[in-house]
C-alpha cells in the first residue's frame, strides 16, 4: 500500500494518516534509550521524552514535536543522534523527520486569550514605571538581549527566552531557567521583560523576585488585602519570578506560588521562573510543585566556557568604549572562571584603576591590581600536577599515587597528595577519588581529616604540607 507522501514543511494532515504499529512502537522504546545514552539523560527527558512516534512514512521516520521552538532545537541537535539509533534499530529507515503534532497545535490556538489591560489601583506596592505599567521590581537597562552574549553553555536559555519574548502566546509553560550564581539568569528575566514591552507593549508583564512575592504575601495577609494580591497575580499576561528557590521551605508562600501559578498557566498565560537548581533538584519544595515547574522548558544555563568570557569582555570593552590589550583580555578570561559577575567585576576594577592612577592597562598591574581575586579564582591545578609535585617532594614514584601499595612511606605522601587536591581544587571527593586509581570517596575523606590531624601534631609534617601548597598555587 502506498504512503502518503509528507510534503515539505509541517503537513498534519497527512501525519494523521500515519499510524505507528506495535513493532515500531517498540522499537521507538529502544530508540529512546540509544539516544539518552548519547545525550544524556537529561536532554533526553526534555527533548526526547516529549516528542509523539507518528509512524513511517515510506522510508521516512515522523516524529511529532509538541511547537516550533522544540522541532527546531531537536533537529539542530539531536537529529543527528536519533537518525542514527533508528537506523541501527530498523533498516528500513533512512531518514527522520520532526514535525509539529497537531493535538499540541490545537491546544495552544483555542486556549490564546490575550487579556485586556487592567490597571490595579490597590496594590501600591507593586511598582510600575513612567508610563503606568507595573513592573514589580524596576528593570536594569544593561541586561537586555542585545547586551546578552551568547556561547554553548547559555545558548539554550537564551534562544527560548527570545522565542518567550516574541511570541504573542505561550510555547511552552511556564519556561524554568536555572543555572549557578552570575550566569546571567537575572540578565535573560529581565531581557525578555524588555523585549515584551517592545513586541507587545499592551501585555502586562511583572518581573520580581521570590523574595519580594513572599514579602508581598505576608504583607497582604496582614493587612487582610489578599483579595487583592490575588487579583493583581492573576490579572496579568507575564509572570516573572527570580531565584524561585528562595521560597524553598517556605510553605504557605509555596502554596500561594503554586495557586497563581496554575490560575495563570489554566489561562495559558506566560509563567518564566528562574532558580538555582532544576525542578526536580530544588530541595524543600512541594513534590506537586516541582513537578508542575517541570512541565514547560527547562533551560540550563551551565558554567562558562572560555570563549564566552573572552566574548563577554570583548563586548563589556567596547561597550565602555576602552582599549583594553589583547593579552589581558585573554589572562582574565583565562583566570577568572568563577562567574560572569565577577568576571565583570574585574574588569571594571582595572579600568577603575587605570582612570584612577592615569596609567594605561597592562599585563602587570592587572596581576597586580586583581592579586587577590586570582588567588581565590585559581582552579586550574589539575590533581596530576599535584600528584607529580607531591611525588617529587616525597621522591616516590608517580605511579605510586595510583597503585595499592601500603607501606607508610609511600601511603603518606599519596594522603597528602589527596588532601591538597581537596584544598586548592575544586573536584568533588569521588572525582579525586577517580584521579587516585579508582579509590572510593570514604578513603578521600579519611585522607583528607588524617592529614589535617597529622599537621596539628607533628611541626615537621605541617610545614612539609604547607611548603608543597605554597610551591603548587604559585
Ligand atoms: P544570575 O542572576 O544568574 O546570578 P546575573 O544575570 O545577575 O546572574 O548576571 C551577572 C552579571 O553578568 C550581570 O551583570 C550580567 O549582565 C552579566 N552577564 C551574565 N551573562 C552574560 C552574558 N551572556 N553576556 C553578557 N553579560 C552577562
Ligand atoms: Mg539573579
Amino acid at each position: 500500500m502506498a504512503q502518503p507522501q509528507l510534503a515539505k514543511g509541517i503537513v498534519v494532515d497527512s501525519v494523521e494518516r500515519l499510524a505507528p504499529t506495535a513493532m515500531l512502537n517498540d522499537q521507538w522504546n529502544v530508540v529512546k534509550e540509544l539516544v539518552a545514552a548519547n545525550i544524556g539523560s537529561n536532554h533526553a527527558k526534555s527533548w526526547i521524552e516529549p516528542l509523539e512516534l507518528l509512524g513511517l512514512d515510506g522510508m521516512v521516520l515522523v516524529l511529532g514535536s509538541p511547537n516550533t521552538f522544540a522541532k527546531d532545537w531537536i533537529e539542530n541537535h539531536y537529529l543527528e543522534s536519533l537518525t542514527k539509533a533508528w537506523k541501527q534499530v530498523n533498516m528500513v529507515i533512512q531518514d527522520v523527520k520532526i514535525v509539529i503534532s497537531e493535538t499540541q497545535v490545537t491546544v495552544a490556538n483555542t486556549n490564546t486569550v490575550v487579556s485586556p489591560i487592567k490597571v490595579i489601583e490597590s496594590f501600591d506596592s507593586i511598582e510600575k514605571d513612567e508610563s503606568g505599567r507595573y513592573t514589580g521590581a524596576p528593570l536594569d537597562n544593561r541586561f537586555t538581549f542585545e547586551n546578552f552574549v551568547v556561547g554553548k553553555p547559555n545558548e539554550l536559555a537564551y534562544a527560548a527566552a527570545l522565542r518567550v519574548a516574541e511570541s504573542a502566546k505561550p510555547q511552552f509553560n511556564p519556561l524554568f531557567l536555572y543555572g549557578g550564581v552570575g550566569l546571567g539568569k537575572t540578565h535573560l528575566m529581565h531581557a525578555i521583560a524588555w523585549k515584551i514591552r517592545q513586541c507587545h507593549p499592551n501585555r502586562k508583564v511583572i518581573y520580581l523576585s521570590a523574595e519580594k512575592f513572599m514579602y508581598q504575601f505576608v504583607r497582604a495577609l496582614r493587612y487582610k488585602d489578599m483579595v487583592a494580591f490575588k487579583d493583581q497575580f492573576r490579572a496579568v499576561d507575564v509572570l516573572m519570578i527570580d531565584d524561585v528557590q528562595f521560597i524553598s521551605g517556605k510553605d504557605t508562600t509555596q502554596e500561594e506560588f503554586f495557586h497563581t501559578f496554575n490560575a495563570l498557566v489554566d489561562k495559558n498565560h506566560q509563567v518564566i521562573v528562574s532558580a538555582d537548581k532544576s525542578p526536580s533538584d530544588l530541595e524543600n519544595m512541594e513534590e506537586r510543585l516541582k513537578s508542575r515547574l517541570g512541565w514547560g522548558l527547562v533551560a540550563d544555563i551551565h558554567p562558562t566556557t572560555y570563549e564566552l568570557r573572552l566574548g563577554i569582555l570583548q563586548a563589556k570593552a567596547a561597550a565602555l568604549n576602552t582599549i583594553v590589550p589583547k593579552e589581558v583580555l585573554e589572562f582574565l578570561a583565562f583566570k577568572i572562571t568563577s562567574n560572569i559577575r565577577e568576571l565583570e567585576g574585574a574588569l571594571n576594577r582595572i579600568l577603575a584603576h587605570s582612570s584612577l592612577v592615569g596609567r594605561s592597562i597592562s599585563l602587570d598591574t592587572t596581576q597586580e591590581v586583581l592579586r587577590d581575586l586570582l588567588r581565590s579564582n585559581d582552579q586550574r591545578l589539575t590533581v596530576e600536577e599535584i600528584q607529580r609535585k607531591v611525588a617529587e617532594y616525597f621522591n616516590i614514584k608517580m605511579s605510586d599515587m595510583v597503585s595499592n601499595r601500603r607501606m607508610q612511606n609511600i601511603a603518606r605522601p599519596r594522603q597528602v597528595a589527596m588532601y591538597i587536591a581537596k584544598q586548592l581544587t575544586s573536584k568533588s571527593l569521588p572525582e579525586i577519588g577517580r584521579k587516585f586509581g579508582g579509590r572510593d570517596h570514604t578513603t578521600i575523606l579519611h585522607a583528607v581529616r588524617k592529614v589535617q590531624e597529622l599537621c596539628a601534631e607533628d611541626f615537621d609534617f605541617a610545614n612539609d604540607v604547607e611548603i608543597l601548597k605554597r610551591s603548587l598555587q604559585t
